[in-house]
């Protein structure tokens, strides 16, 4: 199971490739990349089962929700029962319902499948504003050649709702976020490396099984072996990786004045180390 990060892809030909030697289901996190293509398919439907989450952070919400896609018949019943109680509903009432396996309720109201219904309506505007000024920022950032961007595999495919970007060091991409937050522009960069949530090396409770309830012995020795885990791969990309929230509701005078003064930040920070060194 990977994530389609940040509005954008996997390499998702490898991943397949890898799940298939190895007789492995490919499961794909695309809760941020709903509208997002690979080599024409959307995102969340190229694996054996795919999900979209609609909470009040995402590029369409319900408030809060998310689905579960599948072309398999058998998964797509097992979620239907899973998401409510176990039901099969095959009853003529719900106390008729029989329950082949314990579930739970998952279920997403009448209320926020409406608004659901309303926001789909609206994806694909939201898509072309967000690749619009995804790549007006972008061009900005473009002028300064010490600046790199996410290698996205299809890049027609992207729904853009990040521009992730990288500099040199990650020494460098620490002085960034440190002079973008002294001159209030931070707002809308993240910085996952340092974040408590969104990267591992925060993520104590996990690596140390720390749960309410009782698991599984297995869970919990796959757990504890995260503590011992190395991510030195994943440490030297995400410790030079800020993504920058694309907006819908930017104008054109905003993007410019956010372009220049990102670009002003970004080449101060390399003027200084150049002294400095
Ligand atoms: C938002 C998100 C989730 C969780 O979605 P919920 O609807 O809050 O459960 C899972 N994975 C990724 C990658 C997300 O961005």
């Amino acid at each position: 199971m990977h994530v389609n990060s940040c509005g954008s892809m996997a390499d998702l030909d490898a991943l397949k490739t890898i799940c298939t030697e190895h007789n492995l289901i490919l499961l794909e996190d695309a809760c941020q990349s709903i509208g997002g293509t690979y080599k024409g398919k959307a995102l969340g439907t190229i694996g054996h089962a795919g999900t979209f989450s609609f909470d009040f952070v995402k590029t369409i919400t319900c408030g809060e929700g998310g689905v579960v896609m599948t072309n398999s018949e058998e998964v797509w019943t097992k979620c239907d029962g899973y998401t409510d109680h176990g039901h099969d509903h095959k009853g003529v009432d719900r106390g008729a319902d029989l329950h082949p396996f314990i579930g739970y309720n998952f279920r997403i109201s009448e209320l926020h499948a409406a608004v659901g219904l309303a926001q789909i309506r609206k994806l694909d505007t939201f898509l072309s504003l967000q690749r619009k000024h995804n790549k007006a920022l972008r061009a900005y950032l473009e002028t300064i050649p010490e600046v790199s961007f996410r290698k996205v595999p299809d890049e027609a495919g992207d729904s853009c709702s990040f521009l992730s970007w990288f500099l040199p060091t990650e020494e460098l991409t620490k002085a960034v976020i440190a002079e973008m937050k002294e001159q209030g522009i931070l707002a809308g960069n993240f910085y996952w490396y340092a974040n408590n949530w969104h990267y591992i090396s925060k993520w104590d409770h996990l690596k140390n099984a720390t749960t309410l309830n009782k698991l599984s012995d297995v869970q919990q020795q796959a757990l504890l072996k995260l503590k011992d885990s190395s991510f030195t791969a994943s440490d030297a990309v995400m410790s030079r990786c800020i993504s920058t929230a694309i907006s819908l509701l930017w104008t054109e005078e905003q993007i410019k004045e956010k372009g220049e003064k990102m670009v002003a930040v970004i080449k101060k920070v390399l003027t200084n180390a150049t002294v400095n060194a």
